[in-house]
């Protein structure tokens, strides 16, 4: 192998520099070059990248975002577009390709790799944690941080107006960020698309919670739930609680990444660029159970990644 490429794809993620200085310097330190396609997938259809080197890689580790920059790429889903993007590939003699990205990424790699000899490799970095394989997503220990120090101020009025406040964070249709930030800041009750709420229930606690002398609360809700802001002025209809909603957004995407972010960035890196000089393709990288280890692309893209329903009776347990 003597040429490896990287793409960063899909929704930005904190840690996704990090991922492409180690791999960059990973790879050189074997004797790989590296290309950087740029703009996710719509590098590999228009031939657009950057040649990368220890250098000019230099700087990146603690910024948030892609230097490589990352969209979301319809035409890439269309046959004629995985068709251009092996060309590219094999125009400039990439036999290895790293995909910093998602599920939707990795499906497009999975498309890819049916098309194209070049060896792919995923390295899950995501905000919403919501990939197979892996206990944890790069990115996603920032986001947990950063909703986590928003909603401790948010807190603050909570308590002083005794109110409640339904606090609406990121993860498209799953609750993996919801359910750990819920935990991490001591939210009365969680809401996740995983599990079903019901309305009544929700009121239920937000009366007891009231009888026991509790007067403010936070919900933290997954965006994938529904409409919080309809879910709120049903709360404060029933219980006539004062009810505030707060969406968190695109805040908790950018910033600084952890260091625990930047650290998995690193060993998924090493672990990524292991499997493509054993000549290994089709896998993603991941976390389970404390080791690095990796797992079949189409095994990825097609199965779900539960959410631990544990947490969930902790998370009620914690909220009395
Ligand atoms: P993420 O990787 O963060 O999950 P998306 O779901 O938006 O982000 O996917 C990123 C890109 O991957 C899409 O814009 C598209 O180019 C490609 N992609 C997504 N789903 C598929 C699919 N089923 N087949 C082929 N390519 C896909």
């Amino acid at each position: 192998m003597k040429t490896i490429g990287v793409v960063t794809s899909g929704g930005d993620a904190p840690g996704m520099n990090a991922a492409i200085r180690a791999i960059t310097r990973i790879a050189h330190s074997k004797g790989l070059e590296v290309l950087g396609f740029e703009r996710g997938w719509d590098g590999l259809l228009t031939n657009t990248y950057k040649r990368l080197t220890p250098r000019n890689v230099g700087g990146i580790i603690q910024l948030g975002g892609t230097m490589l920059h990352t969209l979301r790429c319809p035409e890439f889903e269309k046959p004629e577009g995985v068709e251009q993007a092996a060309e590219t590939l094999e125009l400039n003699d990439v036999e290895g390709l790293i995909v910093i990205g998602g599920d939707g990424s990795f499906r497009g790699a999975l498309d890819l790799s049916r098309k194209s000899e070049t060896l792919m490799v995923g390295i899950p970095a995501t905000i919403d944690n919501d990939v197979y394989g892996t206990d944890e997503t790069v990115g996603f220990d920032t986001a947990v941080n950063t909703a986590v120090s928003s909603i401790d101020k948010i807190r603050d009025t909570a308590v002083s107006h005794e109110r409640i406040f339904i606090v609406e964070v990121m993860g498209r249709k799953r609750g993996f960020l919801a359910l750990e930030v819920g935990i991490s800041v001591g939210a009365e009750v969680i809401l996740v698309p995983e599990n079903e709420c019901k309305l009544e229930e929700i009121i239920a606690i937000v009366k007891e919670n009231t009888r026991k002398g509790k007067r403010a609360g936070i919900i933290v809700a997954a965006e994938g739930v529904g409409d919080t802001g309809a879910i709120g002025q049903e709360i404060e209809k029933q219980t006539g609680s004062e009810v505030r909603r707060s969406i968190l957004g695109y805040a908790q995407r950018g910033g600084s990444p952890t260091a625990r972010s930047r650290m998995l960035a690193g060993l998924f890196a090493e672990k990524a660029v292991d499997l493509l000089c054993q000549d290994q393709g089709n896998r993603v990288v991941g976390l389970l159970h404390g080791a690095i280890i990796s797992t079949d692309l189409e095994e990825t893209c097609k199965k779900q990644k539960p959410l631990d329903m544990r947490l969930m009776k902790l998370a009620e347990m914690l909220a009395i």
